[in-house]
């Protein structure tokens, strides 16, 4: 359910049915969260948002509901752009070094640019869209590594390095971005 705040723009509220009581959090998109018990109607819910009020706005950093708009448009735009670009480039790279994927998926978590799980399935951050090309290039390649390698090990290593000489570099160049939108 999803209540609409003139002060705190979109409030996601899920339902628990472990839950007691209500809390309070917020989600990565700088929204404000309401974990309620299985039962909560939105009437209640407001109810309970608005006697909480003032403990929300000290306690929790919620985007504004100008900014919760800007963040999804501007997510829609990377979305788009990724989608025309990383799953190309990523069979692009395979292709030229002779990797096997399954799938490429595109995400948007907060915290990591790429992934690759056991099943051949690679995941790209959208936020790859905002970074530097050669910096792009080095996590599609340290993903497709992951694909012989499924840990950090020096063959793992040697094995970015053989296709990303600068690999180090990028490394270091990336941590000065952050993945989240
Ligand atoms: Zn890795």
């Amino acid at each position: 359910m999803i209540l609409k705040d003139a002060e705190f723009g979109e409030v996601i509220v899920r339902k628990n049915a472990w839950s007691k009581g209500v809390r309070f959090s917020i989600s990565t998109s700088g929204r404000l969260q309401m974990s309620v018990p299985q039962h909560t109607t939105e009437f209640l819910a407001k109810r309970f948002l608005n006697r909480n009020r003032e403990l929300v706005r000290q306690n929790i950093p919620v985007n504004s509901p100008g900014t919760q708009r800007a963040r999804d448009a501007k997510k829609k735009i990377l979305t788009k752009k990724a989608r025309e670009y990383l799953p190309y480039r990523l069979e692009y790279y395979a292709k030229l070094y002779g990797y096997h994927y399954d799938k490429c998926r595109l995400s948007h978590a907060a915290t990591r640019w790429g992934s690759c799980s056991s099943n051949k399935t690679i995941s790209l951050n959208i936020g790859l869209m905002q970074v530097p090309e050669p910096l792009r290039d080095y996590v599609i390649l340290h993903e497709l590594a992951h694909l012989n390698h499924m840990d950090h090990s020096e063959k793992f290593w040697a094995e970015v390095a053989e296709h990303d000489p600068k690999y180090k570099e990028h490394n270091k160049k990336l941590k000065k971005f952050s993945p989240g939108v």
